[in-house]
C-alpha cells in the first residue's frame, strides 16, 4: 500500500535529524509526504519521553491525531521516538487507536514494517539506536542550516537525567561518514553545521577510546566551502586545552560553545552527579575565555532540584549576575521515574520552581541586554536566513546565535542574498536581538 505520510516531529535537534533520515527512507519507498495531517493515510509521531512536559506534549498529540483517524482519512497511525523506547509496553494498550509503536533503534525499517501493520498492532524496540544513516536520503528541514548527529547514547549519569535508559551508552559515528555528510549538506547549499549529540566533546571516546571531537573538527574544517561549524551540548569536563585550540584556529569554527552547567551550588551538583565542582566549573569558564577571546558561552542550568534551598539558589543567582553568560536556558526539574534525583526529598514545589525560574530569566534578560549593548557600534558576520516583504528587514544570525534558541539580527540592505554571510554594522541592541545595516560595498565572506 504506497500513499501519503505526515510526519510529526517532537522534542530535540536530534529527534529532527532521525526525522530528516525516515522522510528520506519513506520517500525513497515511493511514499509520498505532506504535512497536512487531514490529508494524510499514514501519521507518523516522532515523539520526546525526555521530561514529564515534553511527554505529556507527546501524548496530546497523539490522542489529537487519534481523533483524526476516527474520522477517517488516516488509516495508520504511529508513534516513534523517545516516549515509545520509554513506554514501550504501555503505550499500545492505553493508546489504542495506535498502530504500531517503532523504537528509536528502528524508526529506518519502517518504510518495510507497513505492510506488515496492515490489520494487527506491532511493536518494535529492541535495537539499539542506529547511528550509520545512509546520508543520502535525508530531507533537510531547513534551507541553509543542518543538525548533524555525531553520537547517540550517553555514559554520563546525571542524576535526574532518564536519557542513558533511552538511548543506551555512547556510540560515535565515524569519522568519514561525518564527514561525507558534512560535504555532501554544503554542497547543497548548508551555510551551518550544528554539531549535536546528547555529549558531544565525548565524541570518539568508544571508537578511540579517549574523546576525539579536535580530531573531528579538524576533518570537517578541510571541507571545501564558506560555511559555519558550531558546537553544541559540550560536556565540561571534556572541554580541554586540544578543544580550545581547534575553535580558536579554525574559523569555520564559530566562537560559540553551549555547555549545559546546570547549577553551580556544590551540594547540588553533588546530587545532581555532575562532574564538576563550582571552583572548577568557575575556572573553566575563565580558561575558555582566555584561549578563545569574544567566545560566546550558552549554558542551561536546572531550578527546583530537589532539596534546592534558597541559599543554593542564590549561589545560582550570584554566579549568573557574576559570569554573565552570553545565552543562558532553564529547566524547571522534573521528576523522572526511574531516576536517582526523583527519590530524593523534599522535592521543591511547582510554585518556587516557577518563581526561580521566573527570577533566573528576568536577571539573565537584563545581562542579555547590557551584553547586546556592547555589541552598538560593531561591525559583525551574519548569515541571511530569511526576508520580511512587510518590514522590509533582512532576517538572519550571528556567531553568537545558536538555531532556534538564541536571538537573531534583523538588518536593512539591498541586493543582499538569502543563505549568505554579510558584515552588518550594529545600531540598536535589544533583549536578545540586535538591529544593524549591511556594510556595503557587499562582502559575501563567512569569516574574516
Ligand atoms: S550528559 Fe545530558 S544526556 Fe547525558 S545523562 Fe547528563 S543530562 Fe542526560
Amino acid at each position: 500500500m504506497k500513499g501519503t505520510v505526515a510526519l510529526i516531529t517532537l522534542g530535540c535537534d536530534k529527534n529532527l535529524v532521525d526525522s530528516e533520515y525516515l522522510l528520506g527512507a519513506i520517500m525513497e519507498k515511493g511514499y509520498l509526504i505532506t504535512s497536512d495531517v487531514r490529508k494524510a493515510d499514514i501519521i507518523i509521531i516522532n515523539t520526546c519521553g525526555f521530561i514529564r512536559s515534553a511527554k505529556q506534549e507527546s501524548i496530546n498529540t497523539i490522542l489529537e491525531m487519534a481523533r483524526l483517524k476516527q474520522k477517517g482519512n488516516c488509516k495508520l497511525l504511529i508513534a516513534t521516538g523517545c516516549l515509545v523506547q520509554r513506554y514501550r509496553d504501555v503505550l499500545l494498550k492505553e493508546i489504542p487507536e495506535l498502530d504500531a509503536v517503532i523504537g528509536t533503534g528502528d524508526f529506518l525499517k519502517f518504510p518495510d514494517l507497513i505492510e506488515q501493520i496492515k490489520g494487527s498492532k506491532l511493536s518494535i524496540t529492541e535495537n539499539q539506536n542506529v547511528i550509520n544513516y545512509d546520508i543520502k536520503k535525508r530531507i533537510n528541514t531547513f534551507k541553509y542550516i543542518s543538525y548533524v548527529k555525531i553520537a547517540e547514547g550517553c555514559n554520563n549519569c546525571c542524576s535526574y537525567c532518564a536519557i542513558p535508559q533511552i538511548k543506551g551508552s555512547y556510540r560515535s559515528r565515524t569519522i568519514e561518514s561525518i564527514k561525507e555528510e558534512v560535504e555532501l549538506l554544503v554542497s547543497n547549499g548548508i551555510r551551518e553545521i550544528n554539531i549535536v549529540a546528547q555529549d558531544t566533546t565525548s565524541y570518539g571516546i568508544d571508537l578511540f577510546g579517549k574523546p576525539s571531537l579536535p580530531e573531528l573538527l579538524k576533518a570537517l574544517v578541510d571541507i571545501k566551502g564558506e560555511f559555519w561549524i558550531r558546537i553544541l551540548y559540550a560536556y565540561p569536563t571534556n572541554i580541554d586545552d586540544k578543544l580550545l585550540e581547534v575553535i580558536s584556529s579554525s574559523p569555520k569554527i564559530v566562537k560559540y560553545l553551549d555547555i549545559p552547567l546546570q547549577h553551580i551550588s556544590d551540594r547540588i551538583l553533588k546530587l545532581m552527579n555532575r562532574p564538576m565542582n563550582s571552583e572548577q566549573i568557575k575556572k573553566l569558564i575563565e580558561k575558555i575565555r582566555n584561549r578563545v577571546p569574544d567566545i560566546a558561552i550558552r549554558t542551561t542550568f536546572i531550578v527546583g532540584f530537589p532539596t534546592e534551598s534558597e541559599e543554593d539558589f542564590r549561589k545560582l543567582i550570584d554566579f549568573v549576575k557574576e559570569y554573565r553568560f552570553d545565552r543562558v536556558g532553564a529547566f524547571k526539574y522534573s521528576q523522572e521515574e526511574g531516576t536517582y534525583a526523583a527519590s530524593l526529598k523534599p522535592q521543591v514545589p511547582e510554585k518556587i520552581k516557577q518563581k526561580r525560574f521566573d527570577q533566573l530569566m528576568r536577571i539573565q534578560q537584563l545581562i542579555s541586554k547590557k551584553n547586546n549593548e556592547k555589541m552598538l557600534g560593531t561591525t559583525i558576520t551574519v548569515l541571511t536566513e530569511s526576508y520580511d516583504p512587510k518590514s522590509k528587514l533582512f532576517i538572519g544570525r550571528s556567531q553568537k546565535d545558536a538555531p532556534e534558541v538564541d536571538g537573531i539580527v534583523l538588518f536593512k540592505g539591498e541586493k543582499c542574498e538569502l543563505g549568505q554571510f554579510y558584515k552588518v554594522k550594529i545600531t540598536k541592541a535589544f533583549e536578545y536581538d540586535l538591529f544593524g545595516e549591511v556594510v556595503v560595498p557587499l562582502e559575501k565572506k563567512a569569516f574574516p
